[in-house]
């Protein structure tokens, strides 16, 4: 009560005018609660298996694991595509990705350069949906959704970035180099830190910066992502593991981890914890062959719709509304990441076009105890996917459809179409209705093979 007479009294003295911002702020709090902030964590390339909550022992993930034992992890928890760019055009958009021809990874450059490769302006970002809601937003780390000035995320509803561009960089090599610098903003700079504590820096910053008005802070780190590289300060903790990748590995995942840490205490000293929505997943499955990461329980590797492909360590916290230390079991999307945050923070979805994800928030809630997806489907060209319940649907390269009860079979092992055609002519009639909805890919589409993803078909196409 006296809080509420001395804003007034101080709002009366200090008028609209040069204190016009903070008169603002304290007006929305008049009008209702603090909107939460959003915090978008994405991990590049990081194994199923390799976080703590979902078993990993030689690689210690406590502040990960503080987010589930806070809040609520996906065991059925999904990406929208078993690479990097893709996923993120989803995740950006809330829509299946190839409904706007974003099928394939950008690839190398020249191809990478071109005009028409990033996300199409036509879409509306989450970062443009929190913006008009009110936040401030921020976006650290690894874009991957264009090159070109009109792609990057200052154009696509971001007040703030810090990063690099394309789908990959050196830890170490942080000099500014003509392809893919790394920019404050839109300047080239020459970072001096390692890349992963960098980022973990400037994702602090951002929220000591803005964390007297609701905000919007994307971290897209590029670890575990290649070029193996760790610096000895994270290196020296792993000394027990023998397979120099794998110890490389762990040290690039002990300083993801670290700056998560980080980021969660940043929140916590400015008080803001509680309301803070935050969001973690992987873009994709884990390559074992590059990084040395693990799937186990699941079947193959990124870059394929098998699940360990694209289902994903994936947790949210947010210790104001949500249940701790609970799991959700429902087959969920990183498509949903955009709806969720947008009811969290009250706006309104864009309405030019249906979303493809939902708001969880219900859900998660005990609200709604129907699925949040009758269907989830995956394609990246030849390859496709269908899930509904709990049976699966796999059409992989150049071979017959596959189907598996993931219940009963997460490994993916017994294939079982030949068995029950009745349910997989029901999964593969939703999925080519889905794929009659979907656009030609925009880049790497009828000559696939120009898509490092598509390797496999490139050289099946070799005479
Ligand atoms: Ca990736």
């Amino acid at each position: 009560m006296l809080g509420e007479m001395k804003r007034r009294d101080f709002l009366a003295c200090a008028g609209v005018g040069a204190l016009g911002l903070l008169a603002r702020r304290l007006g929305a709090a008049e009008a209702g609660p603090r909107k939460p902030n959003v915090v978008v964590i994405v991990a590049d390339d990081l194994g199923y298996a390799d976080v703590g909550v979902h078993g990993c022992k030689d690689i210690p993930t406590p502040h990960i694991d503080s987010l589930a034992a806070n809040g609520v992890r996906f065991t059925n928890g999904y990406v929208s595509c078993p690479v990097c760019s893709p996923t993120r055009a989803g995740l950006m958009t809330g829509r299946y990705q190839q409904r706007f021809g974003y099928e394939f990874n950008t690839g190398p450059p020249p191809g990478s350069l071109g005009e028409h490769v990033g996300l199409p302006l036509s879409e509306t970002t989450i970062a443009d949906a929190l913006k008009a809601a009110g936040y401030a937003t921020g976006a650290v780390g690894k874009w991957h959704l264009g090159m070109r000035p009109k792609y990057h995320p200052m154009k696509r509803g971001f007040d703030e970035f810090f990063g690099f561009q394309h789908g990959g960089h050196s830890y170490l090599k942080l000099a500014p180099d003509d392809y893919s610098p790394i920019l404050r903003g839109t300047e080239p700079v020459h970072e001096q830190e390692y890349l992963t504590d960098a980022f973990s820096r400037e994702a602090v910053a951002f929220i000591e910066r803005r964390k007297a008005e609701p905000f919007f802070l994307y971290l897209a780190y590029n670890a575990v992502h290649t070029p193996m590289e760790a610096t000895a300060k994270y290196l020296d903790r792993f000394k027990a593991i023998a397979n120099p990748k794998r110890r490389t590995y762990a040290a690039m995942l002990a300083a993801m981890d670290d700056g998560i840490g980080r980021v969660l205490a940043a929140l916590r000293e400015a008080g803001i914890e509680e309301n803070t929505l935050v969001v973690f997943f992987s873009d994709n499955g884990g390559p074992p062959a590059a990084n040395a990461s693990r799937n186990d329980p699941l079947r193959a590797s990124k870059g394929t719709v098998y699940e360990g492909g694209i289902r994903v360590p994936f947790i949210v916290q947010w210790k104001a509304q949500l249940a701790a230390g609970k799991t959700y079991d429902q087959p969920v999307i990183s498509l949903d990441v955009l709806p969720t945050a947008l009811a969290a923070a009250g706006g309104k979805p864009p309405a030019e076009r249906p979303l493809d994800g939902v708001n969880l928030l219900p859900f998660l809630k005990g609200a709604q105890a129907t699925p949040p997806h009758e269907s989830l489907f995956w394609r990246m060209g030849a390859q496709a996917a269908a899930r509904k319940g709990n049976w699966k649907l796999v059409q992989a390269r150049g071979g017959q459809a596959e189907l598996y009860d993931l219940a009963a079979d997460i490994g993916e092992k017994t294939d079982l179409a030949a068995q029950k055609p009745d349910v997989l002519k029901d999964l593969a009639d939703a999925l080519a209705k889905w794929q009659a909805e979907l656009k030609e890919p925009l880049w790497g589409g009828p000559q696939r093979g120009k898509d490092p993803a598509d390797k496999g078909r490139r050289n099946k196409g070799k005479k």
